[in-house]
């Protein structure tokens, strides 16, 4: 199984949720894997302190023009679909930070204009945290495009291990990427305006990939109720409160996690991990008739 843990906003826990879920159902004898795909800044390894053994380079190849042999006809920047590539009459500039590395440039150049050279995007590393295999992404500082980076994470899912997703905040292409293929979204809000405001942002994106959703409220009682009605009006069950508390915040502050900190925790976390279970399962029984 694999379950998303994002949310509208950044701030809200997110990180929080997805380290002391993938511990406490560790501690419980299933085996787990966390992938930190908020590849702009990654910070489920603060919580979980992992053991790094591996390292990878993850570049894409972008295009180079050989000037001898350009005609200036324009028909690459025609088909660049991300306005990579500018042509004038006597000169082609291209954008190395607008280029998604899609190829059609090079492929399409009628005079073999265009090679394909690699720029590094950034890096994938791995290795194991108190039993759990831990991945993640980092982008490299200046690059705009996350997207390369979390399928290169991504392709670490292992169908044998129950899959816990870190997604960056927010309701972009890199949040899209990191939930697709799910089967359960959590989404972590608090129950501000803020909070609501974006927490409806997101829950209209998880329901354009048609990805079952539940929501986490953090720090309850530290708001009002309109996270509560809105989650009553559109059906999505809350699956989880952590209340607003010093204790909860001092831990998180200096980089421990709920289910180490407080090991009480660990019953709530199993909890919300059955319930998305249960919620899948109906799911799938339900799709089947
Ligand atoms: S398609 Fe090739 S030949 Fe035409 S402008 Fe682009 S690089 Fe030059
Ligand atoms: S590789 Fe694709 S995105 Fe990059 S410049 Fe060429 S056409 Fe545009």
């Amino acid at each position: 199984m694999i379950i998303s843990i994002a949310s509208g906003k950044g701030g809200t826990g997110k990180t929080l949720v997805a380290t002391s879920l993938a511990l406490s159902l560790q501690q419980n004898e299933k085996s787990v894997q966390l992938l930190d795909c908020d590849v702009e800044e990654p910070d489920a390894h603060i919580f979980l302190k992992p053991s790094l053994t591996r390292k990878e380079i993850v570049s894409i190849l972008i295009p180079q023009l050989d000037e001898g042999k350009c005609t200036y006809c324009g028909k690459c920047a025609e088909v660049c679909a991300y306005k990579a590539i500018a042509v004038f009459s006597k000169h082609v500039l291209i954008f190395p930070e607008l280029c998604h590395g899609c190829g059609a440039c090079s492929y399409l150049c009628p005079e073999d204009a265009l090679s394909e050279i690699n720029k590094e995007m950034g890096i994938v590393e791995s290795g194991y945290s108190k039993g759990v295999e831990f991945i993640q992404g980092k982008l490299t500082v200046g690059e705009a495009m996350a997207t390369p980076i979390i399928r290169e994470v991504k392709k670490y899912l292992n169908q044998e291990r129950l899959a816990i997703i870190d997604v960056a905040p927010g309701t972009s292409c890199p949040v899209m990427e990191a939930v697709k293929g799910s089967d359960f979204c959590l989404l972590v809000t608090e129950p501000t305006p803020f909070g609501l405001n974006d927490l409806a942002l997101a829950v209209d994106t998880v329901k354009e990939l048609n990805i079952p959703r539940g929501v986490v409220i953090n720090r309850d009682g530290a708001g009002d109720s309109k996270v509560e009605e809105y989650c009553l009006k559109e059906g999505i069950p809350i699956l989880l409160r952590i209340p607003l508390d010093t204790e909860i915040a001092r831990l998180y502050s200096r980089g421990i996690t709920l289910a180490e900190g407080m090991p009480q925790w660990q019953e709530a976390f199993l909890g919300l991990y059955e319930a998305v279970e249960q919620i899948t399962f109906t799911q799938i029984k339900t799709d089947d008739r």
